[in-house]
C-alpha cells in the first residue's frame, strides 16, 4: 500500500493505523526539527495531491482485515508534508467515521485553521492535536520557517476559532528546541496564547530524533519540566514509550520495516515497539538492512538510529 502504512505503535495514541496524505516533502513550514527532511515544495496551496479513490481503496482493504483491524485502537491521519493541504481530508475523515467505529486523529501544524473550510473538514475527527512551537514571530520563523502565506497571527486565530468550534478533544503540541523558542520570552508569550486558546492538554516536546537541521538541540528533561509547570492547564510531557505489552500478532517484512524508516528516523527500540517484534530480532533484522545498504545508521543525542537515504 502507497498511502496507509502501519499499525505503528504510538507512544500516544496506541496502536495507530496511518493514513498519509501528502507525500514527501509538500508543506508550507520547513521545521528545523522535522524528521521527514527538507521542504521541496513550500506551498499553502490546498489540492487533491495523491488520488482520492486509489486512497479510499486503500482504506477498503484495511477495513475488510477483521484481525488486523481487532488490533487498530486507532486511525492517525498524518503526512510525510501537512495533511490539511490536501483538499480531500474531510471527506476521508468522514469516510472513515462512516465505515467504522474507530477513533480518527488528525495530526497537524495547524496554520491552515485560520480557513473556515478547513476547519469544516476537520469536524468529524474525534482528536485533532495541531502545534503551535512559538508565539513570537522572531521564533516562529526561526523554528518552523514557514512559507510568507503562513502569518502567526493567522495561525493563533485559527487554534483559538477551532478550539471552540470543536467539540472533539483538541491536544495542542509545542515542540521546543534549545536557544531557538524557548527563551523566557518565547515561554511567556506562549503562556498567553495557550491560555487564548485553551486547549484539552498540552504535549510538550522536544527534538527527540534526528532533524533535519543538526543545530536543533533538544532540552534537558528538567529544562522541559520546569517549562511545563509554567504552561497553564493540563501539560503532558511527551516521553519514550517504554511500558506497553508486546505481542507478535503477525509476521514481518523487511519492507514493513523501510516503510517505516522512509517516514522518520527510528531506534531499534521504536521500530521494535511500534512494529510488535521482540528487539533480538529488530536488531539483527535492522543490521542485515544497513549491511545491505537499503538503510543506514546515524547517531543522535548519543543514541542510534536507523533512516533510508534522503
Ligand atoms: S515537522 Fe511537520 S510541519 Fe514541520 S516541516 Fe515537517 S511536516 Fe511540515
Amino acid at each position: 500500500m502507497k498511502y496507509v502504512f502501519g499499525p505503528v505503535n504510538s507512544r500516544r495514541l496506541g496502536i495507530s493505523q496511518g493514513i498519509d496524505l501528502v507525500p514527501p516533502k509538500i508543506c508550507n513550514f520547513n521545521c528545523i526539527y522535522c524528521e521527514i527532511g527538507a521542504t521541496t515544495t513550500h506551498t499553502c496551496t490546498r489540492k487533491e495531491y495523491i488520488p482520492l479513490p486509489e486512497l479510499l481503496a486503500e482504506i477498503d482493504t484495511v477495513l475488510a482485515d477483521r484481525e488486523l483491524l481487532a488490533h487498530i485502537d486507532v486511525f492517525t491521519i498524518t503526512a510525510s508534508g501537512e495533511p490539511t493541504l490536501h483538499s480531500g481530508i474531510g471527506q476521508v475523515i468522514r469516510y472513515l467515521k462512516e465505515k467504522s467505529d474507530k477513533p480518527v486523529v488528525v495530526l497537524t501544524n495547524g496554520s491552515l485553521l485560520f480557513l473556515p473550510e478547513v476547519r469544516q473538514d476537520l469536524m468529524a475527527a474525534d482528536i485533532v492535536i495541531p502545534s503551535l512551537d512559538s508565539a513570537r514571530e522572531e521564533s516562529y520563523r526561526r523554528i518552523n520557517r514557514p512559507a510568507a502565506c503562513s502569518p502567526l497571527a493567522e495561525l493563533i486565530e485559527g487554534l483559538i476559532t477551532f478550539r471552540k468550534e470543536f467539540s472533539g478533544k483538541f491536544w495542542l503540541e509545542i515542540l521546543l528546541a534549545s536557544k531557538i523558542n524557548d527563551s523566557p520570552e518565547d515561554i511567556a508569550a506562549l503562556v498567553v496564547a495557550v491560555e487564548k486558546i485553551r486547549p484539552d492538554k498540552v504535549q510538550l516536546n522536544t527534538v527527540a530524533r534526528p532533524p533535519l537541521e543538526s543545530f536543533a538541540k533538544p532540552l534537558t528533561q528538567a529544562k522541559l519540566e520546569a517549562v511545563a509547570r509554567q504552561l497553564p492547564g493540563e501539560v503532558e510531557i511527551l516521553v519514550d514509550f517504554t511500558t506497553r505489552d508486546r505481542e507478535k500478532f503477525r509476521n514481518l517484512s523487511e519492507d514493513e520495516i523501510i516503510e517505516m524508516l522512509k517516514r522518520r528516523p527510528c531506534t531499534t527500540n521504536d521500530v521494535s515497539e511500534a512494529l510488535n517484534l521482540d528487539p533480538d530480532t529488530t536488531q539483527i533484522m535492522l543490521q542485515q538492512l544497513a549491511a545491505s545498504g537499503r538503510i543506514i545508521e546515524t547517531t543522535h543525542d548519543d543514541k542510534r538510529y536507523y533512516q533510508t537515504n534522503r
